[in-house]
């Protein structure tokens, strides 16, 4: 904490979330937008094809393989990473904006990704959602009626190796009944902004008034 004493303006917090895909991330991410609209959310780029709905520059930046590769030797991303079959990337400077400007940013990124960016930058917060069961997870992959068959089995193996890393995580939300789960990731969100490091600005000036 001490070596962030120098930034003057408490930069805003990186906030990650991850789950296996179908634990219901998207759905909460978009009702913790609703409520919390001072969030930023960084859009990253990826090389998978755009699903119905889908509008580019909103869920993602949709790019070729070349376009991705260009971007990964500039260096344009936070971290990048294979996921499922396709790449993804967290793209810089979002982040630095965020940073500069004081915002905090979600990141729905996978378990990889946050341990590339965990590495980077030490002080982001991690969320992992879980769902209550495998079973329920199939369940939802398959009600949600937007994976071809093969592709769900990919999701549903990839599941079995990620949520070992429940652990690495600094908050957990078990997403079994819905309000509840968003009460909770809510929650988690008010808490990560009252970290120290998150206040240290207004405590500086707080202090100085203590004749600190
Ligand atoms: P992810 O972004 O993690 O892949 P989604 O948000 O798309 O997952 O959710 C997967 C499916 O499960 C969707 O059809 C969604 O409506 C449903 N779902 C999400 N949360 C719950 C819940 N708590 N109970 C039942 N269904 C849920
Ligand atoms: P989907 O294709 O279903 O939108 O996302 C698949 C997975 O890719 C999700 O687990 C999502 O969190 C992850 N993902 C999305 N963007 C990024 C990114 O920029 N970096 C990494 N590492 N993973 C990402």
């Amino acid at each position: 904490m001490a070596s962030d004493n120098k930034l003057k303006r408490s930069a805003g917090t990186i906030i990650v979330v991850s789950a296996p895909s179908g634990a219901g991330k998207t759905t909460l991410i978009e009702r913790l937008r609703a409520t919390m609209k001072a969030l930023a959310f960084s859009v990253s780029y990826t090389t998978r094809r755009r699903r119905p709905g889908e509008r580019n520059g909103r869920e993602y930046y949709f790019v070729s393989p070349e376009v991705f590769r260009r971007m990964v030797r500039r260096g344009a991303f936070a971290e990048w990473a294979k996921v499922h079959t396709d790449l993804y990337g967290t793209p810089l400077r979002q982040l630095r904006a965020a940073q500069q400007t004081g915002r905090d940013i979600l990141l729905d990124i996978d378990v990889q990704g946050y341990r590339r960016l965990k590495r980077r930058f030490p002080e982001a917060a991690g969320v992992f959602i879980v769902p209550p069961s495998f079973r329920e997870l199939e369940r939802r992959l398959k009600a949600r009626r937007q994976d071809r068959l093969d592709s769900i089995r990919q999701r549903l193996e990839d599941a079995r190796q990620e949520v070992a890393a429940w652990k690495e995580y600094d908050y957990l939300v078990i997403n079994d009944d819905l309000e509840r789960a968003r009460a909770a990731l809510q929650a988690i969100v008010i808490a990560i902004r009252h970290r120290p490091l998150a206040l240290r600005e207004q405590m500086q000036n707080i202090i100085k008034n203590f004749g600190g």
